[in-house]
């Protein structure tokens, strides 16, 4: 069993990404060629977002964002330390300050009701990571934004096609930011991402810092960063955007099939009313992860932690704050493990993987009569 299936999808897309592959070969134009301007266009079209600008990666999508809005030196951006490192690392990089606000023990995601007490007179800017695939709390943490003039960047790198109250992902916020990586729900087969905004001078700017800060061939009105998509890889997306509604609706299938056998029996990652989870992982919460992952691994099942330990107590980063500030952030990567999933996954897999980790756990399995 293989933890994200990519070679499933591309045996059922094999046709359409062959064919778009060799199109770019044909045409030639592999920076920058025709595909990237049809994949910005139909992903700007899908989210309600005004702009789309591929880049380089998901980590390029954040640290743009970040250029764009003109945060640097002196700023602080608030964010969740539960994340990949890249969210954190975006921040860093363009010299402003990460402040690190615990999450929701419930969905894992950064707790609204904290972010408040962390603004300061240098904050710029809240980074929200929709984690798992569901997004933030984005209307109680864009609230906070209006009130004290603050932009507010979704990384949304897991969430792409999730819906918050009727609107899609990466159009909730200022900016929203996403990933291309090959095992997120819309992958290429390399590194690539998308940002996207409604604003057009932020959009101007995005482009442009993308090139190097050019705002006509060799003319560079900004410093900016090598940071385009290549034409085959904004082709591979193509090719696979075609059935990533379909897709969407499988991921859904293979998740209400493991919490009809899970919930009640295990932790979840909670999912709130008002959203949709698009599961870039299915996450569990269990204690003696450790045994029960060995337990799963003896019978060829993989898991995943995401993550093992939160950002703000990695070395590299610990020294930004309080090392004991986030500790739900501390207890849950203790007890979260992502199991296989994917919207390729067949009914007797989830089963397995649900009746092996429910053994492991030591929850009797219900018999087949008390199921209704
Ligand atoms: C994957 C990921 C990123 C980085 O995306 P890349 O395309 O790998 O650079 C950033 N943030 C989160 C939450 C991610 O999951």
């Amino acid at each position: 069993m293989e933890f994200i299936d990519l070679k499933s999808q591309y045996q059922h897309a094999r046709a359409q990404i062959d064919q778009r592959i060799q199109t770019v070969l044909d045409h030639g134009q592999y920076i920058m060629g025709p595909e990237v301007a049809e994949l910005e266009a139909r992903l700007a079209e899908y989210t309600g977002a005004r702009h789309c600008i591929t880049v380089a990666s998901g980590t390029e999508a954040l640290i743009i964002s970040l250029m764009a809005l003109g945060i640097g030196p002196g700023d602080e951006v608030i964010t969740t330390p539960f994340s990949f490192i890249a969210t954190a690392e975006a921040i860093v990089l363009v010299g402003a300050r990460p402040v690190f606000v615990d999450i929701d023990r419930s969905t894992c995601n950064i707790a609204p009701g904290l972010i408040e007490a962390a603004i300061t007179t240098r904050t710029r800017a809240i980074m929200p990571v929709s984690l798992y695939g569901q997004p933030a709390d984005m209307e109680e943490i864009n609230a906070i934004a209006r009130r004290y003039r603050l932009a507010v960047i979704e990384d949304a790198a897991q969430s792409f096609g999730a819906t918050y109250q009727g609107r899609k992902s990466c159009n909730l916020s200022t900016i929203g930011c996403t990933s291309f990586f090959p095992s997120k729900p819309l992958g290429c087969y390399g590194d690539g991402g998308a940002l996207f905004t409604s604003d057009d001078a932020l959009a101007g700017a995005a482009r442009e810092i993308r090139v190097h800060g050019q705002s006509r061939r060799y003319v560079h009105t900004r410093v900016g960063v090598g940071g385009r998509m290549d034409t085959l890889q904004c082709a591979v997306v193509l090719a696979k955007f075609d059935r990533f509604e379909w897709e969407l609706a499988k991921r859904a299938n293979a998740a209400a099939r493991y919490n009809a056998r899970l919930s009640g029996r295990i932790g979840l990652v909670g999912c709130n009313p008002n959203r949709c989870s698009v599961y870039a992982q299915y996450t569990v919460v269990i204690e003696e992860r450790e045994r029960v992952q060995a337990v799963l691994h003896a019978a060829g099942i993989p898991t995943a932690v995401h993550y093992p330990v939160p950002i703000h107590v990695q070395p590299a980063y610990a020294h930004l704050g309080s090392v004991d500030s986030c500790p739900v952030a501390l207890e849950m990567a203790k007890k979260v493990m992502s199991l296989p999933f994917g919207p390729y996954m067949s009914a007797e897999d989830t089963e397995h993987v649900a009746a092996t980790l429910l053994a492991a756990t030591g929850v009797a399995l219900p018999d087949a009569a008390s199921c209704e």
